[in-house]
């Protein structure tokens, strides 16, 4: 007898939705055509051997709005078209002849020669833009199709790169900012991360994924990689015999659907973390649904699925042997964003600072690396919060890099707001943005420190806010304190204007939850300091004791 929980499958395997596995691969949307015509991964080749020479207009459109995601590179959405006109312009009117460049940094690690790189690089073709981004990469604007080659050589001079920085393929493996360095860290992850980077990262056997694939590997008990919202993520945990290892989650993701991780229940040691990486990917590669952009993440699958059955599917059909079952990780504890001074493993310290909204510059990286050098350290980690942290810092130097670091704008002691702000990119440079995002959360972060300096020392934790320029969610709305998504509202005058749909009580950790979208909870963007003034006060004077803002 086929139990009732099989029917729905049945169902919708007849109907097809794109998996490969099953043999759907007809009828092909414009994104999967594009795949399918040519790998992606050529399209280096034609940037340097033609578009380069050649100039923007010499760039094929299926290239242009497509394979070049696979380097880490989108055009730049025109100056001066505002939010109301998003989606109703065809994408060259939207777009400018520049483009975006993303710099994958997996683990978010950097040598101190390697942020100096980054930071040169903006500055010679960049216009000095930089933003450390909330996956650990850093992003550069006002790149010229002719600099891009260039540009590669420098990066890949000291083993940075573009390749899969975006696009339907494996994007950056996150990793614990503390690896290696942490005293409460349970194992690290790292020989993983470079193990997948090495062996995986531009191998055309994962280069058409049925969507965008996000990977978040920390062995650190704060889970400080948004293991949550990733589509596979391995958590330190340890094993009662086998010691430490890794939990293995899957599905998670935010967007227009969001979805939490759920536990396959497999425990995977730290050797085997690359295959069962892998083996998953396959899983997605095979089974992901191809046929509707919106329902292609592993998140879909896996809900379907249940993690029973993609247990199963992933041992029997993949990996050909059983995976050993592992107890449940110990629930996250404590602070992610490794903000201000800290012990080390070894005796050193680390210092762990943030720009507004991870908007810096490539002056500001260049002085970061130079600053990290004098006093001694040649590594830094950019974190999933925007941030950027020193390591291997003695202590008597610590207080004048903390000085020299704050007068770069990177400040290791920031208020509350400027800690927990975060924006995506928005109407600045993003084609698919409704609202301006980074100069409002400055604007924001400036107003709320004044406005709420007489308050803030009360605050145990902040108050995260999470400034989305539309739906897409890049900087996490569902799982922020305030998170809020930009869209054009009515203002009380009845025009339209800039303003963000509300999303309340979020979070990741002990308080996992998506924020509630309070039906007709709209700001305008120019009411947004009175209301998280409003909001945050609110909180203040009637929490409880040990109160959190989500609940
Ligand atoms: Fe662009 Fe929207 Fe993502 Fe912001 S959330 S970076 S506006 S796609």
């Amino acid at each position: 007898m086929v139990p009732p929980t099989e029917a729905p499958q049945r169902t919708r395997a007849r109907r097809g939705e794109g998996q490969w596995a099953l043999g759907y691969r007809e009828p092909l949307n414009p994104n999967e055509r594009s795949k399918k015509d040519d790998n992606p991964l050529n399209v280096r080749a034609r940037i340097e051997n033609i578009y380069a020479h050649q100039g923007f207009d010499s760039i094929d459109p299926a290239d242009l709005r497509g394979r070049f995601r696979w380097y880490g590179l989108y055009t730049q959405r025109r100056p001066g078209i505002d939010g109301g006109r998003t989606a109703v312009l065809e994408p060259e009117e939207l777009e400018d002849p520049y483009f975006m460049m993303r710099v994958r940094i997996d683990g978010g690690a950097l040598t101190t020669e390697q942020l100096r790189v980054i930071g040169e690089i903006s500055q010679t073709f960049a216009r000095d833009s930089a933003d450390i981004t909330d996956r650990q990469n850093v992003q550069l604007h006002w790149i010229r199709i002719e600099d891009v080659p260039e540009i590669w050589q420098r990066l890949e001079a000291v083993g940075l790169y573009t390749t899969e920085a975006c696009g339907d393929c494996p994007r950056v493996v996150l990793g614990s900012p503390l690896a290696g360095i942490a005293a409460d860290e349970i194992i690290d992850g790292t020989p993983a991360i470079r193990e997948i980077a090495k062996r995986y990262i531009g191998d055309p056997e994962f280069s058409n994924l049925p969507r965008k694939y996000k990977t978040a590997i920390s062995g650190s008990p704060r889970w400080d990689v948004e293991p949550e919202i990733n589509d596979v993520s391995f958590v330190g945990a340890v094993h009662p015999e086998h010691g430490p290892g890794f939990d293995l989650m899957v599905g998670g993701g935010l967007s227009t659907n969001p979805k939490l991780a759920v536990r396959l229940g497999a425990w995977v040691p730290l050797d085997e973390v690359a295959e069962v990486w892998a083996g998953v990917t396959r899983v997605f590669r095979d089974y992901g649904y191809r046929r509707l952009r919106h329902r292609a993440r592993l998140k879909f699958l896996v809900t379907d699925w249940g993690a029973e059955k993609f247990r199963e599917v992933l041992e029997n059909e993949y990996l050909h042997r059983k995976l050993i079952d592992g107890p449940a990780p110990n629930p996250p504890e404590g602070q992610r964003d490794h903000i201000g001074v800290h012990p080390q493993v070894d005796g050193k310290f680390y210092v762990g600072v943030k720009p507004v909204a991870g908007r810096v510059s490539g002056a500001t990286l260049v002085a970061a690396a130079k600053a990290a050098e004098r006093v001694g350290s040649q590594r830094l980690r950019t974190t999933v919060h925007q941030g950027l942290i020193v390591l291997d810092v003695d202590e008597a130097d610590v207080p004048s890099l903390v000085h020299e670091l704050s007068g770069l704008g990177l400040a290791a002691e920031p208020s509350p707001w400027r800690r927990g702000v975060m924006a995506c990119t928005g109407i600045e440079f993003c084609k698919l943005a409704i609202v301006e995002t980074k100069a409002r959360a400055a604007n924001l972060v400036a107003e709320l420190e004044q406005r709420l300096a007489d308050v803030q020392a009360r605050l145990d934790r902040p108050i995260t806010v999470n400034l989305n320029g539309c739906p897409n969610a890049c900087a996490r709305t569902q799982v922020a304190d305030i998170g809020l998504k930009g869209q054009i509202v009515t203002n009380d005058a009845g025009e339209q204007v800039e303003g963000f749909q509300v999303h309340l009580g979020g979070g990741l950790a002990a308080d996992a939850g998506f924020g509630r979208k309070v039906r007709g909870l709209k700001v305008t963007a120019d009411e947004l300091p009175d209301y998280v003034e409003r909001l945050a006060r609110r909180f203040l004077e009637q929490r409880t004791e040990g109160e959190r803002f989500a609940h």
